[in-house]
């Protein structure tokens, strides 16, 4: 069997691509980066010094934001532990004053709850009922 002709391979291609970067001429090399086709250094060094050479964009997926309950400072309870509050049982026997769901109100509304809590605690159904509150909290932290 003859050897194969390289030059008459050469020949044969039908498909040839003009540089990419001038434009004339046939192109041989390929931008590793962009894959753009040129046909020296000097296209390639022309297309190298401008903006056009650039990796394709990856596809990035764009999750959706998450919500999560930030806490405004460490001093704030857990909505979860708040929410025990409502099943201990002295806590309930509190509520059940009239007086102290007044004051709890006042507090609701209140501008400045600190100093509310801090007049109101002698009060001993509101002290008694911020003890009992407190004790339901710990015992939640301890855990
Ligand atoms: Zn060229
Ligand atoms: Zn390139």
């Amino acid at each position: 069997m003859a050897p194969v002709d390289k030059s008459d391979l050469d020949m044969n291609v039908t498909h040839t691509f003009k540089c990419g970067v001038c434009n004339e001429n046939e192109s041989k090399y390929k931008c590793p980066v962009c894959l753009v086709r040129y046909c020296s250094v000097a296209c390639y060094k022309t297309h190298k010094a401008g903006d056009s050479c650039k990796k394709p964009e990856p596809v990035v997926e764009v999750k959706p934001k998450v919500d999560v309950y930030e806490y405004e400072t460490e001093d704030t309870v857990n909505p979860e532990k708040l929410q025990t509050l409502g099943y201990d049982f002295d806590i309930r026997r509190d509520l059940e004053n009239q007086h102290l769901r007044q004051l709890l109100t006042q507090l609701n509304s209140s501008t400045n709850p600190d100093e509310f809590i801090k007049e109101n605690m002698n009060e001993p159904i509101f002290s008694e009922f911020v003890l009992h509150c407190l004790a339901v909290v710990d015992e939640e932290e301890d855990e």
